[in-house]
């Protein structure tokens, strides 16, 4: 968030004002789970992590992540202070509450308990910033049953801020934040107290959306202000901040009641997901306002903040837990796994602020504040994931998101323990156990069946498979097969149960290609790979070379696909897909495997090349390219921009020459000499300039790079 954070920090400094004493104490909730929706979350702390894929994410989380970011931060566990970058700290900090629950840290929750003391005090002198996010200190103090000094200014705080925007009457002063962050926030106040007036102050907030400026704010759109939201029909914006909003518009609804919340999310949902998300779940595709550009316009580089894809699964969570449809859940999972997952390396320590689809080698995950806000993302989502697995209503137990872990569950008649075993989302076999308090005891159970079971890998008019699927998903009860109702996306088996009954769920995951419709430009004629809920990549360290010179010629068909464990090294644990494809030099073209690893793996082995999207289809050998000659570098256009390519020019003018990229204003770059006789392969992008001088800087001509990897043959004189 870096130039909207520059505005908002302004603001918040500037608005520094002495506190009357408005906050009262309050009674303390004991889950910092979403509360107010059909669907009762089994919420963190009811719930235990196995080993598997969360529970190793924990134990990366707990050792590595959480210390690592504290110190980069500058945080002192002795005399815990903020310092740089607030908003990540609060956010891990926030994500550090979350962590207590798992396991009992003593050193930090100390830091937290002296953290909090700490910033109650600077809040007290005068600094509003830190009154003004109080999810951390709020759900810290869910995990200590007690309040804490930071909470009672944030309370003070939110309270001071009503009085700001809005008037007796409630008709609003000023407008409201840069980062739409205040709904979030005022809802976790009062999740954290059970103060209606928070309540109603979150929904007071979410009231003056559209309402005409009254000062000098940010752009509209990029808060959430442009539109009422019963006028709100697609996502526009900062797509991290829209995130938050999202989230709280749908919390406001469950909790306010009023269907008109809930709709507008379901809306802004449905145009997300038919016209600007890509296959990783990543949004954001405009680098300028690091957020939601015009319908289909994102392609296979995009911005994909980390933190906006952090934001997308708390939004389709709750959209899940307010409708009881799979699909959001799906949504939600095709976040996680990919757009989200890709944030942090697989060590811990390493972030992505944005999360292309596609690279020449130039990203890299950073360890420090180079990465501003998106480690704090990382930090407060990866512990909320094990309250996303079970959640319950009435006799209807569901189970949203697969992995290894087992609850206690406080369904209406009494205690049921559910236990589930599995690989996923590596393999789609989930084994539960469950044991109801009294056996006989009625309960249907709700297993999510994916929506890349289907027709498709994710909800939403934009991917479809190619070809058919022949394999389906089978339920097993106690070993024998049951035919099980499909419901608004659950396979739902109605029994009686007794302790140690068996469910077996068979998810198969057969390699899948999907395309995207024609109108977004970037994907046409290109395939991505997905198997189960993963969407995979190629790598230039598995394909010797860089990968934009593979394709596929044709779809390929099941028997020529392998799928194999990487079973030691950096990637120990996942998996690699073979296929066949072809790799295309500027002048041959040969049979080369296609190696593919899971799209939230790459770049932990270096920073090299890497594609979502690969082109199919039988490529001709292209032509070379075309050769302008001129003496005059006023005649030599600047270059346009395009996606990975490649040249290999060919010196035969007899002499040696020197090679310049003419940039995007004309200036040229040099790229160094190419001596007579000699080749040379230069990555570079489609619409590029590259022109040519002889040894005494003579203009002899020059070439523009097409899409397709074609060589650049420099005549004789
Ligand atoms: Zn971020």
């Amino acid at each position: 968030m870096k130039i909207p954070v520059f505005s908002f920090f302004c603001l918040v400094f500037l608005q520094v004002l002495a506190f009357p004493g408005l906050g009262r104490e309050s009674k303390v909730r004991s889950s910092p789970a979403p509360i107010g929706y059909p669907l009762t979350p089994v919420g963190l702390g009811r719930v235990a992590l196995g080993d598997g894929f969360w529970g190793d994410r924990m134990k990366t989380h707990v050792k590595v992540t959480i210390p690592h970011v504290l110190k980069t931060l500058g945080v002192d566990y002795s005399d815990p202070r903020p310092g740089r970058s607030a908003l990540a700290l609060v956010r891990t900090l926030e994500g550090v509450s979350y962590s207590l629950l798992y396991e009992d840290h003593k050193e930090l929750r100390a830091m937290m308990e002296k953290m909090c003391a700490n910033v109650g005090e600077l809040s007290k002198e005068g600094n509003r910033w830190f009154g003004a996010v109080p999810e951390a200190p709020a759900f810290f103090s869910m995990v200590t049953g007690k309040s804490n000094a930071w909470l009672k200014e944030c309370l003070k705080e939110y309270r001071l801020r009503d009085g700001e925007h809005f008037d007796k009457e409630g008709a609003h002063l000023k407008e409201p934040e840069a980062h739409a962050y205040y709904g979030m926030a005022i809802i976790s106040l009062y999740q954290a107290t059970g103060d209606e007036y928070f309540k109603k102050l979150a929904r007071k907030f979410m009231d003056i959306r559209g309402m005409p400026a009254t000062g000098q704010r940010t752009w509209p759109k990029f808060a959430a202000q442009h539109r009422p939201v019963e006028e709100m029909n697609e996502p526009g914006g900062h797509a991290g901040s829209f995130g938050w909003f999202a989230t709280a518009l749908v919390d406001v609804g469950a909790l306010s009641g009023e269907k008109k919340y809930g709709d507008a999310a379901i809306r802004i949902w449905q145009d997300m997901v038919d016209t600007r998300i890509c296959i990783t779940g990543g949004t954001g595709a405009v680098s300028r306002w690091e957020g939601f550009g015009e319908p289909y316009q994102f392609g296979r580089g995009g911005y994909n903040e980390t933190c906006a894809a952090s934001g997308l699964v708390f939004y389709n969570y709750r959209l899940g837990m307010m409708t009881k449809e799979a699909k959001y859940f799906d949504l939600m999972e095709a976040v996680l796994f990919n757009g989200f997952l890709s944030g942090v390396s697989l060590s811990g320590n390493k972030f992505f602020y944005t999360n292309l689809l596609e690279s020449g080698g130039q990203v890299a995950r950073q360890e420090d504040r180079r990465v501003p806000c998106c480690h704090g993302s990382v930090a407060r989502t990866i512990p909320q994931v094990a309250g996303y697995f079970y959640a319950h209503a009435d006799n209807d137990l569901y189970l949203p998101l697969y992995g290894t872990s087992s609850a206690t569950i406080p369904m209406t008649g009494g205690l049921v323990k559910v236990a589930q075993e599995t690989k996923y989302p590596f393999e789609g076999k989930v084994k539960f156990t469950i044991a109801p308090e009294k056996d006989g005891r009625k309960i249907n159970l709700h297993l999510r069946i994916p929506t890349w079971t289907g027709k498709q890998f994710m909800p939403g008019k934009l991917y479809s498979f190619v070809g058919p699927s022949t394999e389906q998903w089978e339920i097993k009860v106690n070993g024998n097969p049951v035919k099980a109702k499909l419901e608004k996306g659950f396979a739902v088996i109605e029994r009686s149960w007794k302790a140690g009954d068996k469910v077996e769920l068979n998810l198969p995951m057969p390699v899948r290609f999907s395309s995207c419709i024609d109108k977004v430009k970037a994907t046409r004629s290109r395939l991505a790979v997905t198997r189960g809920p993963l969407v995979f990549c190629a790598e230039e360290v598995d394909n010797a070379g860089p990968v934009r010179r593979l394709s596929f010629p044709d779809v390929p068909e099941p028997g020529q696909v392998k799928v194999t464990n990487l079973d030691d090294g950096a990637l120990k644990g996942m998996k690699m897909i073979h296929l066949p494809g072809t790799q295309k030099l500027a002048d041959e073209q040969r049979p080369a495997v296609i190696r593919m690893i899971p799209y939230f793996s790459w770049e932990n082995r270096g920073s090299k090349s890497m594609s979502v999207w690969i082109p199919q289809g039988q490529i001709e050998n292209a032509p070379p390219l075309h050769w302008h000659p001129t003496s005059d570098l006023k005649d030599i256009p600047k270059s346009g921009k395009g996606g990975q390519t490649e040249i290999t020019f060919e010196n035969h003018s007899g002499n040696s020459v020197k090679l310049y990229w003419i940039n995007y204003r004309g200036g040229r770059q040099s790229y160094g000499q190419v001596k007579s006789g000699e080749k040379r392969v230069q990555a570079t992008y489609a619409n590029a300039t590259w022109a040519v001088t002889d040894e005494n800087d003579k203009w002899l001509g020059y070439f523009i790079a097409s899409h397709e990897i074609a060589s650049g043959l420099i005549p004789k004189k």
